[in-house]
């Protein structure tokens, strides 16, 4: 029998729901990959051997009964450790939740279950997703599959490592500033950053709220698409969930396959080219994608974006200001870790000894900037400002998609870099996301589709496409897919 773990999720659920293989023989394979590779990969934090079998057991059950199954079916799937699952480990990557067990499933969780997906378990990533490396878990990091001395990118580095590595085809990841996409990107995988309020924020563990959008990670477009019809659409436990039903992703991905892009219009972004710190290998392999969508047949022009350059220092004040108030919940009571309750210390001292505890540097470091931006004398100067750029930059997409259909780029502006490369001056990290941050800000759709190697590395290109049109995102990308293929990385 061919491996099991090299197959697409829909190559996976066909044979499932054709009786070719049970759910369980799926599942077997995937975690006899994650007992073979992953003490190299580090992709997960917690495997849930006995649960993912018994998820394959009922499906097996199901089609045996003669029911009818979903399109993703007995699909193994790793899902980020940001995320609630009930009974099951959640710790965002943190010391100060090591040891909860979430009393309730996210919804997205909820609607993989009921989908008939078999969650393996649960994937590393940055604290609380403030990263880009995965370097900022503590638990030590996750490794590229491509080069085990280099990062997966993060925060998501653990899904994405994971979908390399052949550990799962499918995973969950979650984007504020690029997230998703920036591991895809530099791991050779797809990653889709879903329009903001498409995906249920509940049971999400808040990083910074009105950023914060769950996406799928796939090794294809088509299984990205399939994976979010799955868990997209209204939330009534999300406020900010769009009542609105998800836009046909899965057919635009597989109409997008039949590689013809005419009458698309594609913009560059101007100020996107003139930043500093894009590596040239990147942009060689991104022109290179550019020539093939033309061929493809869509039209290419520039437009300009004149108030990008500010996504980046707007970002950095807007979520570490809503991250500092999200992570206030993190008390030494409520969750997880306590430090220093000897019956002796006030309830001031032990809030403050567990959270030096429990929180790791780039955290404090957040909550630091955001309590500050926040503060009474600078919340005008700093976050009110950032707040007027984000307006200017949401019109800058507005006008720029009064001309084209959908933005193009690089999703990253360098391949994945050397582990401990980065980490001693923040804003080198911050960087990573310099192309990603804009659509988060803006909340439109944003996918990272492989396109090329740059040095035997993976480059990703993405596309951004304007709020609730994440169907015509899907479209782009899987003509890209068409043209350019699938990157396979070195055997492990
Ligand atoms: N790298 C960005 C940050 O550190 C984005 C993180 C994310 O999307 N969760 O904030």
């Amino acid at each position: 029998m061919a491996d099991l773990t090299r197959l697409t999720a829909t190559e996976i659920a066909a044979r499932i729901a054709s009786g070719e293989v049970s759910a369980v023989e799926v599942t077997e394979a995937h975690l006899d990959r994650i007992a073979a590779v992953d003490e190299r990969v580090h992709a997960f934090l917690h495997v849930d051997a006995e649960g993912a079998l018994d998820a394959a057991r009922a499906v097996d059950t199901r089609r045996a009964a003669g029911e009818e199954l979903g399109p993703l079916a007995g699909v193994p799937i790793a899902v980020k450790d940001v995320l609630t699952t009930r009974g099951v480990p959640t710790t965002a990557a943190s010391r100060i939740l090591e040891g909860w067990r979430p009393p309730y499933d996210a919804t997205i969780v909820e609607r993989l279950r009921a989908a008939g997906t078999v969650m393996l378990g649960k994937t590393n990533m940055d604290e609380f997703a403030m990263g880009s490396s995965t370097e900022y878990s503590a638990y030590g990091p996750t490794f590229n599959p491509w080069d085990l001395g280099r990062i997966p990118g993060g925060s998501g580095g653990g899904s994405a490592a994971a979908l390399a590595a052949y550990e799962a085809p499918l995973a969950i990841g979650t984007d504020t500033g690029g997230s998703i996409r920036q591991p895809g990107a530099v791991t050779g995988t797809v990653g889709a950053k879903p329009t903001y309020g498409g995906t249920s924020r509940y049971g999400l563990i808040a990083f910074s709220s009105s950023l914060d959008t769950p996406g799928p990670c796939a090794r294809t477009v088509l299984d990205a698409a399939l994976l979010h019809s799955v868990i997209g659409g209204h939330d009534p436990r999300d406020s900010t969930s769009v009542p609105q039903p998800v836009p046909d992703v899965v057919a635009a991905a597989r109409a997008g396959a039949a590689g013809d892009l005419t009458g698309m219009r594609l913009g560059l972004v101007r100020e996107f080219a003139t930043e500093a710190g894009g590596e040239p290998g990147v942009t060689a392999a991104f022109r290179d994608a550019v020539d093939a969508l033309t061929k493809l047949g869509a039209e290419v022009v520039e437009v300009s974006c004149p108030h990008f350059e500010y996504a980046l220092p707007a970002y950095y004040l807007i979520a570490p200001s809503e991250c500092s108030s999200n992570l206030a919940r993190f008390d030494g009571v409520r969750f997880g870790l306590r430090t220093g309750d000897d019956g002796v210390r006030s309830l001031e001292e032990v809030m403050s000894l567990t959270r030096d505890m429990g929180f790791g540097a780039e955290v404090k470091r957040r909550i630091m900037l955001g309590t500050y931006a926040l503060s009474s004398g600078y919340y005008d100067a700093y976050y009110g400002q950032a707040q007027k750029v984000r307006t200017l930059i949401s019109r800058d997409f507005t006008a720029a998609f009064e001309q084209v259909d959908a933005l193009i780029s690089p999703t990253t502006p360098f391949v994945a870099f050397p582990l401990g490369s980065r980490t001693a001056d923040p804003y080198q990290m911050y960087l990573a996301d310099l192309f990603t941050i804009p659509s988060n800000l803006y909340g439109g759709p944003a996918i990272s589709v492989p396109c090329g190697l740059s040095e035997g590395l993976p480059v990703g290109l993405q596309v951004m496409a304007p709020t609730m049109a994440d169907d015509r995102m899907y479209r782009v990308a899987a003509a890209l897919e068409s043209a350019v293929g699938t990157l396979t990385p070195p055997a492990l």
